[in-house]
């Protein structure tokens, strides 16, 4: 079942664009049936449940960290994690260099933009990503390749707005990647399961797909 429905998902998605099945909350025999139809691309939100998955589940995975990363909790995913996508801070970019040092690797991360209307704590606003890429420090971190861009659209049934949000996303990726990338940026991470085909037609590569995969999710856990 589980397999089916990424195959049907698959087909919809253009070439060049990658899923990452979202399996956050769901057991790691899902993740396995999934990953016995081939998808190697999982994501997942909180620390404890991927390194336990981690721990569990075939070696070829490439993990996501798809939710809000707390510097504390970095350490424990750094030896493995393949992308962080909702990086916001230059306090956290510092710290998953410094964990990444340590692990002798580089840790590809996303930017997380906020062009919502919704309120969150989370994402830098376009004024504050723009004023962060000016300002140049994040050339420093070594340990951290920064290649592109993540957002959510507000949710709501208003595919017009949903458009327009993922377009902005779009015009700020490639604005940054031209003029202090030199277009080596490769990543724009929006879409999950109720506004993904949108995204797709606004720029995106990775789209983030849950419940259309595994159904609703149980937080009673
Ligand atoms: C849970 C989650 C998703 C997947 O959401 P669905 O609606 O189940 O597809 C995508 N992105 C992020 C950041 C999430 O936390």
């Amino acid at each position: 079942m589980v397999s089916e429905r990424i195959n049907e998902i698959k087909k919809t998605l253009p070439e060049g664009v990658r899923l990452v099945a979202v399996s956050k909350f769901h057991p790691a025999s899902l993740i396995r049936e999934a990953y016995d139809g081939g998808q190697r691309i999982f994501g997942e939100s909180h620390v404890q449940e991927l390194v336990s998955k981690y721990e569990e589940l075939p070696k070829d995975i490439e993990w996501h960290f798809i939710g809000h990363l707390q510097t504390n909790k970095v350490k424990y995913i750094a030896p493995f994690v393949s992308l962080i996508h909702a990086v916001d801070s230059e306090h956290l970019i510092r710290e998953i260099d410094k964990q990444a040092k340590r692990c002798n690797r580089t840790i590809p991360v996303l930017l997380e933009v906020h062009v919502a209307q919704e309120e969150t704590k989370y994402g830098f606003s376009p004024d504050e990503l723009l004023a962060f890429m000016k300002d140049g420090t994040w050339q420093q971190y070594q340990n951290v390749n920064i290649c592109g861009l993540m957002c959510m659209a507000t949710n709501t049934d208003d595919e017009t707005q949903i458009a327009r949000e993922f377009e902005q996303a779009r015009e700020l990726f490639e604005l940054i990647n031209s003029k202090w990338l030199n277009g080596k940026w490769t990543t724009c991470s929006w879409g999950m399961s109720h506004d993904y085909p949108i995204a797709v037609r606004h720029g995106a590569t990775l789209v983030r797909i849950g419940s259309l995969i595994f159904g609703e999710r149980n937080y009673q856990k």
